[in-house]
């Protein structure tokens, strides 16, 4: 799957081409308006709307006009988004800074199920007793569903990816928060105290100095 990501901040467009690249998708970085239209055929485009030459939106607008390829918008939180211009302009979907790695490929996914891709990677993840339905967002643990915020599901489903595997506090600040648009990692010590409280302590374990993991079969 190939993703156009339009975006001129360095910052964010190297942090998301990484996590993108990671996810296993082929990244093509356009900083510019120009070089975005210039650009080659992509499965799904991430368009940044403030950029430095042209209009984010008269980008959209060029590409819906000889495009069906999905696209999905990306907005300062300060600017001023008019949702309905947005679809009149063509974008399936979009997205405020700043966001969450998790959410962020989760519209990706969405909208290419919508585009009827064939994209649909990890739906399901069981490891031990815990059972996360992706889809769905939804946990159970030692059978019993667990009501877990947005972000602890986030938190949660990047650390039962890799069982048993250390992730430092920056990479899973980056990846779950993205470190770039968000605050201090005690955000992620608060989230992984509700997460021990919701599911169980022992599921969880700091290795001091190193990171967090989530143990490996969690009973
Ligand atoms: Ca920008």
């Amino acid at each position: 799957m190939k993703i156009l990501l339009v975006e001129d901040d360095p910052a964010i467009a190297d942090s998301l081409r990484d996590g993108l690249t990671r996810e296993g998708y082929q990244v093509t970085l356009a900083r510019t308006g120009e070089a975005a239209l210039a650009a080659d055929s992509a499965d799904v485009v991430l368009l940044d709307l403030g950029l430095p030459d042209l209009d984010g939106r008269a980008v959209c607008r060029r590409l819906r006009e000889h495009s069906n390829v999905p696209i999905i918008v990306v907005t300062a939180r300060s600017a001023e988004i008019d949702r309905v211009e947005l679809l009149e302009l063509g974008a399936d979907d979009y997205l405020v800074k700043p966001f969450g790695f998790r959410e962020l490929v989760a519209r990706i996914r969405a909208v290419l199920r919508r585009a009827g891709s064939v994209d649909v990677p990890v739906t399901e993840t069981t490891v031990g007793q815990l059972h996360i339905d992706h889809r769905a967002h939804e946990v159970t643990f030692r059978g019993s569903p667990v009501d877990l915020t947005p972000r602890e599901f986030d938190l949660l489903a990047h650390l039962a990816a890799d069982p048993g595997a250390v992730c430092s506090r920056d990479q899973v600040m980056h990846d779950v928060w993205d470190e770039h648009w968000w605050g201090s990692t005690k955000t992620l010590d608060v989230h992984l105290a509700s997460l021990r409280k919701k599911l169980a302590p022992e599921v969880f374990e700091t290795v001091r100095g190193v990171g967090i993991r989530l143990v490996a079969d969690p009973k």
